[in-house]
C-alpha cells in the first residue's frame, strides 16, 4: 500500500514529538476491527512516549475480552469517574480509527467536538467520510487494521510490529473480511498476514478465541432465527431476520450474539441482499448485508440514515418493529424497481 508521501510526512510530524497525550476513538457497538485497530495504533504511540487513552463509546462483545490491552479501553457509556472526558479535554492529538463521521460515535461526538484545539485524525475504509484536519480514507481496504497495518510498516518498518501489534491486527482484518472471505483480499493483505504470522501469531488460536468462544443462548438464538425467524421474499432473492428485546431474553442474550447472522442468508444461492432488525432501547439497529454489485451502502443510506460499504452497511429506525420491516418491504420494493437488483 503506497500512501502519498505528503501524507505520511503530515502524519510523521504530528507524532513525532514524543510526551503528547493521545486519544484513540472508534465507533459505537465497537467490533474486532475497531478495537483491534484501536489497541495496536495505541502501542505504537506508546513506544513513541506518548500516553494514550482508547475511547469506545459501547461496551465491546464478550468474545474480544481476552484480547490483550483491551482492560485499557474506556467504555464512554459506563465511565462513571469521567476518564474519557477528561482524556479528551487533555488531548493533543485525537485519532478517529475505523468511522467516517462523528455522528457513529452517538453522546461521545459532542465530548469530541468539544475540544477545539487538538487536531482530529481519521483512519477508515468507510465510504463517504467527513472532512478531517488529516484524513487516511481507503475505502478499498478491507479494514482499519490493515491501514494501521500499513502506515506502522511505511512510516517505522514492520519490525515494530509486536506480537500484541499482530495479533490485535490480525483479528481486526479476520473479523471485518469475514475470515478472509469478502471484498479487497488484496495480494498486499496476504503480505502482511504472512508478516504477521513471522511476528509470532498463531492463526488457529485467533480463530478458536474469537469464533468459537460463544455461549450456548447464542447457538440456540441463530438456530431460531434461521428457523423461525427468517423470512424470504422478492422472487428469493431479498432475506430478513428480526430480533425484539422479549426473544433476546429468552436466548440470555448478550451484546455481540446476533453479530454475523445477517450474513447467513447469503448462503442461500439465489439471496443477493439481507437484513437484520434488532431492537435497542432507543432504536432498532439495522444491518445489511449484500453479494457482487448490489450495494447496500446506497440503501442504507436513502432509507435507513446509515450508510458503510457496498457489501456491508447498516443504520437505524426510530419507528416499532412492524413498521421497521414494512419499511424495508417497501424500500426493496423501490429498489428493485429502480434496477438496483439486476446488477449482480
Ligand atoms: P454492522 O451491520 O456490522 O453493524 O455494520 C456494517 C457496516 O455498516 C459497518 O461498516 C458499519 O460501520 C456500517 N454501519 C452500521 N450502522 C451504521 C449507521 O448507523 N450509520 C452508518 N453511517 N454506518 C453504519
Ligand atoms: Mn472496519
Amino acid at each position: 500500500m503506497n500512501f502519498p508521501k505528503e501524507k505520511t510526512e503530515a502524519l510523521l510530524k504530528l507524532i513525532t514529538p514524543p510526551g503528547q497525550n493521545i486519544v484513540i476513538v472508534a465507533h459505537t457497538n465497537p467490533d474486532g476491527d475497531a478495537i483491534g485497530s484501536s489497541i495496536a495504533w495505541a502501542e505504537m504511540l506508546r513506544t513513541l512516549g506518548h500516553t494514550v487513552t482508547c475511547i469506545v463509546p459501547t461496551k465491546y462483545p464478550y468474545y474480544l475480552e481476552w484480547m490483550d490491552g483491551i482492560d485499557e479501553l474506556v467504555v464512554f457509556k459506563t465511565d462513571e469517574q469521567g476518564r474519557a472526558a477528561k482524556a479528551v479535554e487533555k488531548a493533543d492529538l485525537i485519532f478517529c480509527l475505523d468511522f467516517n463521521t462523528l455522528s457513529r460515535l452517538e453522546n461521545l461526538s459532542d465530548i469530541i467536538a468539544a475540544n477545539t484545539s487538538a487536531k482530529r485524525i481519521l483512519i477508515d475504509h468507510h465510504l463517504q467520510p467527513a472532512e478531517f484536519d488529516v484524513s487516511f480514507s481507503y475505502p478499498d481496504m478491507c479494514s482499519t487494521c490493515y491501514l494501521v497495518y500499513a502506515l506502522i510498516e511505511d512510516m517505522f518498518g514492520s519490525e515494530q510490529i509486536t506480537k500484541k501489534i499482530a495479533e490485535s491486527l490480525y483479528v481486526g482484518m479476520m473479523t471485518d473480511t469475514g475470515n478472509f472471505a469478502f471484498s479487497y483480499l488484496t495480494p498486499e493483505l496476504f503480505r502482511c498476514v504472512a508478516t504477521l504470522i513471522e511476528r509470532g501469531i498463531n492463526i488457529p488460536e485467533l480463530h478458536n478465541r474469537v469464533y468459537n468462544s460463544y455461549t450456548e443462548g447464542r447457538a440456540r438464538l441463530f438456530g431460531y432465527c434461521i428457523n423461525r425467524k427468517m423470512q424470504i421474499f422478492e422472487g428469493g432473492r431479498v432475506a430478513y431476520m428480526s430480533l425484539k428485546e422479549s426473544e433476546m431474553r429468552r436466548f440470555q442474550f448478550q451484546q455481540g450474539d446476533s453479530e454475523g447472522f445477517v450474513n447467513y442468508p447469503l448462503s442461500i444461492k439465489e439471496v443477493v441482499m439481507s437484513a437484520m432488525f434488532t431492537q435497542h432501547r432507543k432504536f432498532i439497529r439495522v444491518s445489511l448485508r449484500s453479494k457482487g454489485n448490489v450495494n447496500v451502502n446506497i440503501f442504507a443510506r436513502k432509507y435507513f440514515g446509515g450508510g458503510g460499504h457496498k457489501n456491508a452497511a447498516g443504520g437505524k429506525s426510530f419507528v416499532t418493529m412492524e413498521e421497521t420491516i414494512e419499511h424495508y418491504v417497501r424500500s426493496v420494493r423501490e429498489f428493485v424497481e429502480e434496477g438496483n437488483l439486476d446488477a449482480e
